[in-house]
């Protein structure tokens, strides 16, 4: 049995939720979902959210709704999953790169602001393994160039900065709720923003389009009830009630799998502590991470190695990310390997350790002492 490096944790509770809809009148967007976008936005310390089918369309939602026009530019992180990136691209916009910060993997404030211009619309940042980005800082950078925040939370629904929770930090956030993350909807996704223009351009643009509100439309006076209007170009992203359910669900997991996790990252750095070729995940002050991912950094060269010997042994390792700017689309538009240091070093010298809420003890203690064999210590 190959231990994967992350996976969902569904009890007879979740189960049962899921089950009660089908029982019920409504597949798609129903009651669940209204319940499920009031339980995230909840979490995200804000009045609304909007549920969409994955955290992909949530970034595309979001980049839409701010909105993003040809020829804008977002200035975001190589260390993430390129969704982040390329989702803002079919909306329009140029990405321009920017390095992160050596401890914490996340956009590093002082790139980002060296990387603006008069066309910067958007600051994405990514909340790396579940570590919040630097909210103030880079608010500070958006705004100062008269741009937004946005944060791609796909990795730290549930984690806090000073008290602030993530989804209270940026303009807009995204969420993710695919199986591997902190919560699941099968695949799944939301965008909250402290803005309600932009919630109801998410709202709609998640809607193919439809523009519902009669104070909105450009006919005055009653058109019949089976009247709507279309405005603005839109996709069909909508979450069904069924997955909605289960989110709601898992919602109510969230604070146990929060400790668990925790709980597994404080054994790793117990097990994996003073080890000279070892790098263990940063924390820093005010930050209360929701851990995701347990990105450990091997710096003596051998990342591959030590890879192929966790996965030859049954533990199913991943590298997250291989920096976004070396994928042939970004490399054959010109952007080049040496653009952002920081962020390839980070990628070669890191893998990312079995995560999950259900992992066992002695499930961490075996991929503790395969590390630690290899390197000797
Ligand atoms: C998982 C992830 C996404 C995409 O979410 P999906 O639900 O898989 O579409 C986007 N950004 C980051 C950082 C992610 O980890």
């Amino acid at each position: 049995m190959v231990l994967p490096y992350g996976r969902q944790s569904i009890d007879e509770s979740d189960i049962e939720a899921v089950a009660a809809v089908l029982r019920g009148d409504w597949l798609t967007t129903g009651p669940a979902v209204d319940r499920f976008e009031q339980d995230i936005a909840a979490v995200a310390g804000v009045s609304a959210s909007v549920a969409v089918t994955s955290g992909t369309a949530a970034l595309h939602t979001a980049y839409a709704a701010v909105p993003l026009q040809q020829g804008d530019e977002v200035i975001t992180t190589p260390l993430t999953f390129f969704a982040t990136a390329t989702c803002a691209i079919w909306q329009g916009a140029t990405i321009v790169f920017a390095d992160v910060s050596e401890d914490t993997g996340n956009l590093d404030p002082a790139a980002a602001a060296a990387a603006v211009t008069g066309k910067t619309k958007v600051v994405a940042g990514v909340d790396y393994a579940g570590h919040p980005i630097d909210g103030p800082a880079l608010s500070k950078v958006a705004h100062d160039a008269g741009a937004l925040l946005l944060e791609d939370a796909a990795h730290s629904i549930g984690g806090s900065l000073d008290g602030v929770p993530v989804g209270s930090l940026a303009d807009v956030t995204t969420f993710s709720f695919f199986p591997t993350k902190n919560l699941t909807t099968g695949e799944g996704g939301a965008v909250v923003s402290t803005s309600t223009e932009v919630l109801d351009r998410a709202r709609e643009f998640k809607s193919i389009g439809y523009t519902r509100d009669p104070e909105k439309w450009h006919a005055k006076g009653d058109q019949g009830g089976w009247y709507y209007e279309v405005h603005n170009l839109g996709l069909n992203y909508r979450l069904p009630d069924v997955l909605a359910a289960l989110g709601s669900n898992q919602l109510h997991r969230l604070d146990a799998f929060k400790k668990r996790r925790q709980d597994i990252t404080d054994r790793y750095n117990a097990g994996l502590a003073g080890i000279d070729a070892l790098r263990t995940p940063a924390h820093r002050e005010g930050a209360d991470p929701m851990w995701h991912l347990y990105p450990l950094r091997i710096q003596d060269g051998r990342r591959r190695e030590l890879f192929d010997h966790l996965r030859g042994n049954g533990i199913g390792v991943q590298v997250n990310y291989i920096p976004v700017h070396w994928q042939p689309y970004f490399a054959e538009r010109g952007y080049r390997k040496g653009m952002c240091p920081i962020a390839e070093t980070y990628s070669e010298q890191e893998v990312s350790l079995p995560m999950f809420p259900d992992l066992l003890d002695s499930d961490v203690d075996r991929v503790i002492e395969l590390v630690r064999e290899f390197v000797g210590a």
